[in-house]
């Protein structure tokens, strides 16, 4: 028989030949997935009695002969009887196809998509297709010819009586690629890796012991031998119930993910959702330290263990990107652009669904076992805040259910939720404006000096060091009423929380209006003499402190410094205060002895050195004393010893 196909537009081959051009690859994932259907429909029609014959090796072959320049598919399955043919292949139900061309004429993906043009995929590589197939029913086998035009041949053919379907390509000179194996393999690698029936492509070679020959010390020989190469894993952990899988199963599945990562994931999550949409999978946390871009797109997107795309982002929230793993859904729509998966109203559900998976997984972890010391959240914490940071900064409801679990780290290594710690501080840190000020170093070895001082009044003091940190803080006042953090160098310690109670001055205005010039003008010369005058800027500020009190002390403006990170870190937008120079504080506190000895000093050149002293000691105490100036420094201090 010969026949006329019945698509509406007689356009359609050359549109699948130059429209789809750039993804050719994927005609072999079309022609598989088919084979791997009509496989499963037969085993269902088989566990349902109506098929009662012997299933026998289901295996799906794929092989090439370059001397015919033919790619094969062959299954096992259902098969098709010339009715079949004649509705599936032939009728190519393209409705208004003309229409939808014309609108999508740049988006190629999407025209595959919506018209499930899988098995016509083979015009992409071939110049002529054939189809041998015969049904599980008793009916003769067809076979169904091709040759990228309108008309094709049917005709029955006796001689073949093995169920199930070959389909032929004849490749086309242009893609000469596809007969060749280590091209074809790494394409069934990519998109194969995981469909569910066993997928044979040539053979590989593996080493075993000889069972005839020994070597000298009479062990078995090791031997070459050749066997079947099956090319995916049909049954890979993410479809397995979680209670049937160990925590080493998952960390194996892991590896077979991704080979080239050494390192172990810290632990997982496995979804299984069947209501309201399908979901399967298995996300693993990596350790997240330094950086919040490291290996993007290590999410694989399956759709019934059908590889669709490695390219995730805009399909999962950014921060889940940070995450490891596979995603299985049959409502992931297959062969259609990212642009159309970012839109589609199935993928953002199911990317809610994981960000509340997430959030469940870390409250659970949250909570302490019985005889524990630390929860499990606890335990990771290090390797995972910015990945929860970064959460809380980009998605509003992950962040709502954040705040319950996240954890602030006390210099100390102790852990504490946010409310836990509001309670732990409040008391002895909350300022005149009823306002809890959180205290925190970026640093522990650096500010330690004012560390200790903060201590020493009995305040607590976090440690905020991860690089989204000053945008975080900012996160937190908003969240949190009634909330100011402060970096413990950023005043003196009396000012960092500042109470009513004011210290009585020891130098009258007049005094205090006679040494400011003094040591304004040391700190001028010094600036000057430092390294190209690369030195950052000092404001020197008369302060009325204990007396027992550093004599002079460098502070940095919290909100300056935080802003200025800030600016640093998010790139655009906030460029003016990136621009702003380093700025700090010369506190000279007038109530210390030493203090009252420079204004006493009549020898003008004494008292630029003593005042030069003191303020080298308050730069020395913030790490702030280096090079030419730390060698004047130690000169003086012997010199004046
Ligand atoms: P889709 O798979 O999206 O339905 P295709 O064009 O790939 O679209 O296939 C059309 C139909 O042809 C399939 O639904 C199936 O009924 C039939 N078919 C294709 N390949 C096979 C096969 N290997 N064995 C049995 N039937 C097949």
């Amino acid at each position: 028989m010969q026949g006329k196909l019945n698509v509406q537009t007689e356009n359609i081959f050359p549109v699948i030949k130059k429209f789809l051009y750039s993804d050719h690859e994927i005609f072999l994932r079309e022609l598989i997935s088919n084979a791997v259907d009509a496989t499963q429909k037969l085993k269902t029609l088989s566990t349902r009695g109506e098929f009662q014959g012997d299933l026998g090796d289901l295996t799906i072959e794929v092989k090439l002969d370059p001397k015919k320049k033919t790619l094969t598919v062959s299954d096992r399955g259902i098969g098709m009887t010339a009715d079949e043919v004649e509705r599936y292949i032939n009728q190519i139900a393209f409705s208004g196809v003309t229409d939808f061309m014309e609108k999508y004429k740049d988006s190629h993906e999407q025209l595959i998509g919506h018209f499930g043009l899988g098995f016509y995929s083979a015009f992409m590589v071939a110049d002529k297709v054939e189809v041998l197939t015969k049904s599980w029913k008793d009916e003769p086998a067809q076979h169904w010819s091709c040759e990228g035009n309108p008309e094709f041949t049917m005709e029955e053919d006796k001689k073949h009586t093995d169920r199930g379907t070959d389909i032929v390509l004849h490749i086309a000179d242009d893609c000469k690629e596809f007969l060749e194996e280590h091209t074809v393999l790494q394409l069934l690698k990519k998109y194969c890796r995981f469909m569910p029936v066993a997928i044979r492509f040539g053979e590989e070679t593996i080493w075993v012991d000889s069972e005839t020959e020994c070597d000298k010390d009479g062990k078995p020989k090791r031997v070459e031998k050749k066997q079947p190469r099956i090319v995916n894993d049909p049954d890979p952990a993410w479809k397995k119930s979680p209670s049937s899988l160990t925590d080493e199963d998952y960390k194996k599945f892991y590896h077979e993910l991704f080979p080239m990562n050494f390192e172990e994931p810290l632990f997982q999550i496995h979804l299984n959702v069947d209501y309201p949409f399908n979901l399967t999978g298995i996300l693993y946390f990596p350790k997240v330290r330094k950086t919040i871009d490291p290996n993007r797109n290590k999410i694989q997107l399956y759709c019934n263990q059908v590889f669709v795309t490695d390219q995730v982002e805009g399909v999962v929230p950014d921060y889940l990107m940070l995450l490891h793993g596979v995603l299985d859904s049959p409502d992931i729509p297959l062969n259609v652009s990212r642009s159309y998966l970012q839109s589609d109203g199935n993928v953002k559900k199911i990317s809610q669904h994981i960000s509340k998976k997430v959030a469940d997984k870390l409250e659970e972890m949250s909570k302490k076992k019985e005889g524990e010391e630390k929860s499990a959240l606890e335990d990771k914490w290090d390797d995972i805040k910015i990945f929860v940071q970064y959460g809380m900064l980009t998605d509003e409801k992950f962040c709502e259910r954040a705040m319950k679990f996240y954890l602030l780290k006390g210099v100390d290594g102790s852990y504490y939720t946010l409310d836990s710690y509001r309670e732990k501080i409040k008391a002895l840190q909350t300022d005149k404006d009823k306002t809890v000020c959180y205290l925190y170093a970026s640093n522990a070895e650096e500010e330690h000096a004012y560390i200790e001082k903060a201590k020493a009044k009995g305040y607590d003091v976090l440690l905020m060091d991860s690089p989204l940190e000053s945008h975080f803080i900012n996160l937190l006042e908003q969240k949190i009423e009634k909330t100011r953090f402060v970096r413990v160098d950023s005043d003196t310690v009396e000012k960092l929380i500042p109470h009513d109670d004011s210290i009585p001055e020891k130098l009258s205005k007049e005094e205090q209006e006679k040494l400011k010039p003094i040591v304004e003008e040391v700190v001028g010369t010094q600036r000057a003499a430092s390294a190209e005058g690369k030195a950052p800027e000092f404001t020197v500020q008369l302060e009325s402190l204990e007396e027992s009190d550093a004599p002079m002390q460098v502070t940095q403006s919290e909100f300056m410094r935080r802003y200025r990170e800030m600016a640093q870190t998010s790139g655009g937008g906030m460029g003016f205060y990136g621009e702003l120079p380093e700025s700090y504080n010369l506190v000279v506190n007038i109530n210390h002895p030493l203090i009252g000895r420079v204004l006493a000093e009549t020898d003008t050149e004494k008292q630029k050195d003593l005042v030069h002293q003191l303020t080298d000691l308050a730069l020395l105490a913030n790490g702030l004393l280096k090079g030419e100036a730390l060698s004047r420094f130690l000169k003086r201090s012997v010199d004046m010893i």
